[in-house]
């Protein structure tokens, strides 16, 4: 589908209305797409939705899941898609279960069908100001027109997009692989993404596996196989053999507070950053509170401390902080901290810290050498499978991304210097070679954390969303940006499944 023409002025003319076309369809995609669609006034806008994963249209690979023990990390009370209406999604989720309450971690499949429902109200409401298209296919270039304010979006199996806007909203890269694994990237035995579609359905319910990674991802595999009836012996390593710390049980609302002027004028080092975070701790301890509650204080004003840093102060904290800040900020809910405990309890999971030496196949097994961090003994692990928990990729430079590899070849994008994503201006515009700011491509999510640190959960993303929304139509003449929050009936889990993809 072409929607523009050739004329004198440039290569391509566009023809009304405007276009805006989202690359990726999770959260972020999805819940732009919606908002935008769902606008009440302003100029008439064509919205195109680019998914490539029929599977994850409006859920991501996080959302996706079918699997009622994975769990929200985030209490139901703050997942709302639309910051304006907080306890949309509480409202949403205790409808359909009322044991779900706001302080409750709703199971993510739920959540993946609030935001699949979202997207299908927007795409049905026909009092919008806007159409909504959702192609299922994959955008793999773009190709920038800057004389006629176009750009033109390359699908891998649909003719070409022509767009005034184009939002990058492609989300969590699969894992990349752990030095010593490359070598493995091909092999049968190495699940190289754990988020693929039943790649754990191959292990058989007493093989010995190997997890590459002890965060998040890391506790949802192991809680996957035990409920998959998985018995063998589970390991988990990572440099430190950090876990994620719990949240409280029951969640408690914030009752700690930072005054953003105060947060202003704190150290622009990392040392110092550190220094102060542990005074407000022992603070809150004085008056009954714990360490969460200085996290969670600190959250809105995250992105600005990151900021304050120099790129020097950030890679410091990079390199020095970051397990620390990980596994304090990303936390497990309390119950599934309980079942990891469990495990480690009678033996099922036994947590390592070192580095991967070494790997190699032996016979129908592999073999993994590790340097343990507390006596740099070494050990070795003989497994006959090996699963890569190590998370979502941020290092763009060792993404194998079609699209990615075409934008940064024309110079349209730049990967952020501390290996965080794109860089990007303050708005989500990319910055391309040469320093060369976009008028017209733009990013959304992980993709934005080199410039922002905290940007890849849905309470900083939904508002990344809005301010992106605004940004795109306050261009057009007149326009107010009022998204209707829509009233949500309750469909049952199974029509998920249904899924409508409807082709230009
Ligand atoms: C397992 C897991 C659990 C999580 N749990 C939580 C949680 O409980 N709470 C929370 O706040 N956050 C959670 N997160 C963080 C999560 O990343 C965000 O909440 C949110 O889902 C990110 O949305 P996104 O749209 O940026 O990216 P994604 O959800 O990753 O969506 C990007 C989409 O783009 C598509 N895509 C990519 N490239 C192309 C292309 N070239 N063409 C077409 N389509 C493309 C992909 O197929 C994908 O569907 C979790 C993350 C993971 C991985």
């Amino acid at each position: 589908m072409i929607i523009g023409a050739r004329d004198s002025t440039g290569p391509f003319h566009l023809t009304e209305p405007r276009t805006i076309a989202i690359l990726g369809g999770g959260f972020c995609g999805a819940t732009l797409a919606a908002r935008l669609a769902l606008r009440d006034a302003g100029q008439l806008l064509r919205i195109v939705l680019v998914e490539r994963s029929k599977r994850q249209l409006a859920t991501g690979p996080a959302y996706a899941t079918a699997n009622p023990n994975h769990l929200l990390n985030v209490p139901a009370g703050r997942m709302s898609a639309w910051p304006e209406e907080p306890d949309h999604f509480a409202n949403w989720v205790r409808a359909i279960d009322p044991a779900l309450r706001p302080d409750s971690f709703a199971p993510r499949r739920l959540y993946g069908q609030y935001l699949w429902e979202i997207l299908r109200q927007a795409k049905s409401l026909d009092r919008s100001r806007s159409t909504l298209t959702i192609v299922e296919d994959e955008a793999i270039d773009i190709r920038s027109t800057p004389r006629s304010g176009a750009a033109v979006v390359h699908l891998r199996d649909s003719p070409p997009l022509i767009a005034s806007d184009v939002v990058l909203a492609l989300g969590n890269f699969p894992p990349s692989h752990p030095p010593p694994f490359d070598s493995l990237s091909s092999d049968q035995a190495y699940i190289s993404d754990p988020w693929k579609n039943q790649a754990l359905n191959r292990i058989g319910p007493n093989e010995e596996v190997l997890l590459l990674g002890t965060g998040l991802t890391m506790v949802d595999i192991a809680i996957a196989l035990q409920s998959q009836g998985h018995q063998g012996k589970v390991t988990a390593v990572s440099r430190r053999g950090l876990l994620p710390q719990s949240h409280r049980s029951p969640v408690k609302p914030p009752e700690y507070r930072l005054s953003p002027a105060e947060v202003s004028r704190w150290p622009r080092s990392a040392v110092g950053l550190l220094r102060r975070v542990r005074f407000e701790i022992i603070q809150a301890a004085a008056t009954g509170e714990d360490w969460r509650a200085v996290l969670n204080a600190l959250r809105p004003g995250t992105s600005n401390l990151w900021r304050s840093l120099d790129s020097d102060e950030q890679a410091r904290f990079l390199r020095h902080l970051r397990p620390w800040w990980d596994t304090h900020r990303h936390r497990m809910p309390a119950s599934q901290a309980q079942i990891i405990r469990q495990m480690r309890a009678n033996g099922r999971l036994q947590l390592l810290a070192g580095r991967l030496q070494s790997v190699r196949r032996v016979g129908s097994e592999t073999e993994v050498q590790l340097r343990l961090r507390t006596d740099a003994a070494k050990t070795t692990i003989r497994v006959p499978w090996i699963i890569n928990c190590t998370g979502p990729a941020h290092d763009l430079s060792r993404v194998d991304d079609e699209l990615l590899r075409n934008l940064r070849r024309r110079g349209l994008i730049e990967f952020d210097p501390l290996r965080l994503g794109l860089t990007c201006a303050h708005d989500g515009a990319v910055i391309g070679a040469g320093g060369r700011l976009s008028k017209h491509i733009w990013a959304l999510g992980s993709l934005r954390c080199g410039q922002l640190w905290e940007s890849t959960a849905v309470p900083e993303l939904r508002i990344q969303v809005k301010e992106l929304a605004q940004r795109l139509t306050a261009s057009s003449i007149g326009t107010i940006t009022n998204a209707v929050v829509p009233d949500l009936r309750i469909v049952p889990v199974e029509s998920i499944s249904a899924r409508e993809v409807a082709q230009p």
